[in-house]
């Protein structure tokens, strides 16, 4: 059987021969004493492009975010986020194991507005209110179909959470392709927020990794809470090379994911029975609902897989597809192929 066509998710991906020969001839040292060479220099030119003080390497996002909710926040906090987001959805409950915190859900479609986030703000100084001390903007927008972030409204939070003390973090995980999509640096994007989260291990192609970036004392802060997580390295330049590679190489490509979601949602958009809107497809996220008619999206999955291609369901009608650095244009007209056949049915 031909190795499938796997759109799950941009995490899987593996290193190309170049990054191998970047891992295998890596200066490495004790990261834990801040000895390793390829990890600071990572550090430094992740800080020098989301444009912060420091930045810091994690093994995971997830931790980033664990981390960085630790971090910023105390137990019995309430956090903003947007509706849908990868910290109430995809970190397992952590926020409330890890740090204590609470989510309010806001906004529509992985947005929120200024006026939004103003109206679920919890004052510190209530008698019953738990205060809000944090709000999180993912961007790009992972169950929202990867849409990007309007920038307006990221500054227009982020000026509102400034005047109530309220520290700002930027989830994005996936800011790279937000930044290709929108034409904008990574450092514009992050510049509203307090501290940013970035990943190396999606869309960039590394084996792992993701990185926070934020003012020193914040970083310095972070540094034992990723201690305390169990989260400090060793010798982690050999991944840190893997991340300085993808730098060099896999930013500029991320058009072509980009490109090839487009196609898949025109395919998809033309068939009756997917719901979704081509046009919303900026990067490299394809999410479809299943019109009625349609089997459900278990069904789709498995189907989709007897004939060679991988996607996942995020809901009872919803279905994902995710392109990467592993997937050609050509491959990718085949998949959206499959699913259409798939969802029409025999
Ligand atoms: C993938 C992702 C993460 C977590 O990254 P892992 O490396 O899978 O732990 C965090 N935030 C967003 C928006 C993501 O898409």
């Amino acid at each position: 059987m031909n190795t499938p066509i796997d759109l799950r998710s941009d995490t899987v991906t593996r290193p190309t021969p170049g990054m191998r020969a970047a891992m295998a001839a890596a200066v490495v040292g004790d990261d834990q004493f801040g000895e390793d060479p390829t990890v600071n220099e990572l550090q430094a030119r992740i800080a020098a492009l989301v444009g912060k003080e420091s930045a810091l390497w994690l093994p995971s996002g997830t931790m980033a975010n664990q981390v960085a909710l630790r971090a910023l926040t105390r137990p019995g906090d309430d956090v903003v986020v947007s509706r849908e987001s990868h910290a109430v959805w995809h970190e397992k409950g952590g926020g409330g194991a890890n740090a204590g915190v609470q989510f309010t859900e806001v906004g529509q479609g992985g947005r929120f507005t200024a006026d939004e986030f103003v109206a679920a703000v919890k004052p510190r100084d209530h008698m019953l209110y738990p205060p809000t001390t944090l709000v999180e903007v993912e961007n790009t927008h992972n169950r929202a179909g990867g849409i990007v972030f309007a920038q307006e409204d990221a500054s227009r939070i982020c000026a509102a959470a400034r005047e109530r003390r309220i520290t700002s973090f930027l989830d994005g995980a996936r800011l790279w392709n937000a930044a290709i999509a929108s034409g904008r640096t990574l450092a514009d994007l992050a510049a509203p927020f307090d501290v940013a989260a970035v990943a190396l291990s999606k869309g960039l192609g590394a084996p792992a990794g993701s990185m926070l970036a934020g003012p020193r004392d914040v970083m310095s802060d972070c540094i034992r809470h990723r201690r305390m997580f169990g989260g400090a390295m060793r010798q982690v330049g050999i991944l840190a090379a893997a991340g300085l590679y993808a730098l060099d190489h896999h930013i500029e490509r991320l058009a072509d994911d980009h490109a090839n979601a487009a196609l898949i949602a025109k395919r998809l958009a033309a068939c009756p029975r997917c719901a979704l809107d081509a046009a919303d497809v900026r990067t490299n996220i394809v999410i479809f609902t299943l019109a009625p008619g349609a089997p459900d999206a278990a069904a789709v999955v498995a189907g989709a897989r007897a004939k060679g291609v991988l996607v996942v369901a995020f809901g009872p009608r919803t279905v994902r597809a995710v392109t990467h650095l592993d997937v050609t244009r050509d491959q990718c007209e085949r998949a959206a192929d499959v699913i259409v056949a798939v969802v029409s049915g025999p």
